[in-house]
This record gives C-alpha cells, structure tokens and sequence, in this order.
C-alpha cells in the first residue's frame, strides 16, 4: 500500500471529481492520503474531508504564500490541532520565490506554527521554496527536532537534506522526482536513508511524468514511488513498505485504514 503524504483534494479541480479519484486510488494501491490545510478560511472543508472518508487526514496552519488571510495564533493552531483527525501542523514554512523581499510575517507566522506543533505533540508539514537557509535555521533556532515533521516536495540538494535529517526531519518527494532535468533532487533521494523518506504528489500541482502538464491526483504518487524504486534499485512493493512505514511512525495519529 502507498500513501499520498500531500495532497490538496479540497482545491476545486479535485474536489468536484472525488469518485473517480478514489476509485483510482483503489486501483493504484494508494490507501490513505493527507488533505492538507493552507489557511483557516478553507480548513473547514479540508477536515470535512477527513471526518467523511476513514483513509484521509488532516492538517492545519497557514500557507507562506498566503499574505491577506486570517493570521493565526498560536493558540487558535493548537486549538484547532485538536480534532483526531488532525495528523500535523501545515503547510508552513518560507517561500521566498513569488515574495523576494523575504517579508518578517512569513517567519513571524512560521514560527508560530513551530511552537504550536511542540504543544500539540503533532509533527510540521515544511513548506520550504528558496528559502532553505532561513528555514532551517529557523527550525533549529525553534527547536523543532523535538516534534520532528516532513520537508514537503523537497526540491533542494543533498546537501539542504542532509542538515534537515540531521535536525530529525523527514524528506518528501513529489512528481518533481521523475521530471529527466531534477538531477540534484534525484541525488537526494539516492542518498536519504530509506526510512526517512516520505512520498507524495502535492495534487493537483506538479503532476509526475507521464502525466506531466495535466491535473495531478493522489494515485499518481505511484509514479513517485516507481522512481524512487529505480533509483535506488528497489522494487515499488519494498519502497511502497517503506514510504508507508515511515509515514505511520512520523504521523503517530495517523491510523492504518483497515484494508477491504
Ligand atoms: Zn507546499
Ligand atoms: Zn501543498
């Protein structure tokens, strides 16, 4: 069984398809799926999601990229953290790619995500884009390695891996992975131990080849997972065991769906 460590099934091109999306999902062998949260206006139907369907969770906080939306505090996460469904605290994180004058709010916020996770005992979904040195430093500076938590679609270097696994985070490949040109991305995920490694699709953005330019969805993960597999000379069952186990030991109120 695979899991989608990332998806977005609340955007409207997914949300309006959802039947055949899960009976895609059965197909591919992908069970579970995390619907996660990018600001508290639309967090609702995000847990919506989680609370109709067993094989999906939720995650809460606030996008870097979103400027004009309700600022959460830190008591409002961790309030809102506490639903059972609720597996983690994100996306957050910097991005500094569309806002290059690296305003303090992004990490003013992300820091509140931070201590929020520490509260609630539940790990960080990381948003990281152009943004590597801050970020980590950040997390350090925060001492986010208690909680721990997944740089999400990790589009950086080994390098940029290695310091994130050294602070006991999680590294997450997307479609990004099977795209010919993401040859240091591939490095990265040759050299990540095999049970730090999470997948995921980050749907319905960045869908994998051969797929590449049409909507992603959550059954697509498989191709991550393929990728992943022959870049490290595995088989898709021996990485669909791994990627699973490591996404059950990281998210801790994640439970296994049981299987039909
Ligand atoms: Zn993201
Ligand atoms: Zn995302």
């Amino acid at each position: 069984m695979l899991v989608d460590s990332h998806c977005h099934l609340d955007f409207p091109d997914l949300s309006r398809r959802l039947t055949e999306i899960f009976e895609r999902m059965r197909q591919n062998d992908v069970g579970c799926a995390v619907c996660i949260g990018v600001n508290l206006e639309d967090f609702p139907g995000v847990l919506a999601l989680a609370e109709a369907h067993p094989n999906l969770y939720a995650t809460v906080g606030v996008h870097p990229e979103y400027a004009d939306v309700e600022e959460p505090d830190e008591a409002r996460l961790i309030e809102l953290a506490r639903h059972p469904k609720v597996i983690a605290i994100g996306e957050t994180g910097l991005d500094y790619h569309w806002q290059k004058d690296r305003p303090e709010w992004q990490r003013d916020r992300f820091r509140r995500h931070i201590r929020a996770a520490i509260v609630t005992g539940k790990p960080l979904v990381v948003h990281m884009r152009d943004s590597a040195e801050d970020t980590l430093r950040i997390l350090k500076e925060e001492g986010a390695g208690v909680v721990g938590g997944v740089m999400h679609c990790f589009t950086e270097t080994w390098e940029v891996a290695r310091q994130a696994l050294d602070l006991g985070f999680h590294i997450s490949f997307s479609g990004i992975l099977t795209f010919k040109n993401a040859i240091a991305i591939k490095e990265a995920a040759q050299k990540s131990p095999l049970e730090r490694i999470l997948v995921e699709t980050d749907s319905p953005y960045l869908a994998p080849a051969p797929h590449r330019g049409k909507p992603n969805e959550p059954a697509f993960v498989r191709h991550v997972a393929e990728e992943l597999a022959h870049l490290r000379g595995l088989s898709l069952e021996q990485v669909a065991e791994a990627t699973t186990a490591n996404f059950f030991n990281l998210f801790k109120h994640a439970s296994r769906p049981i299987q039909p």
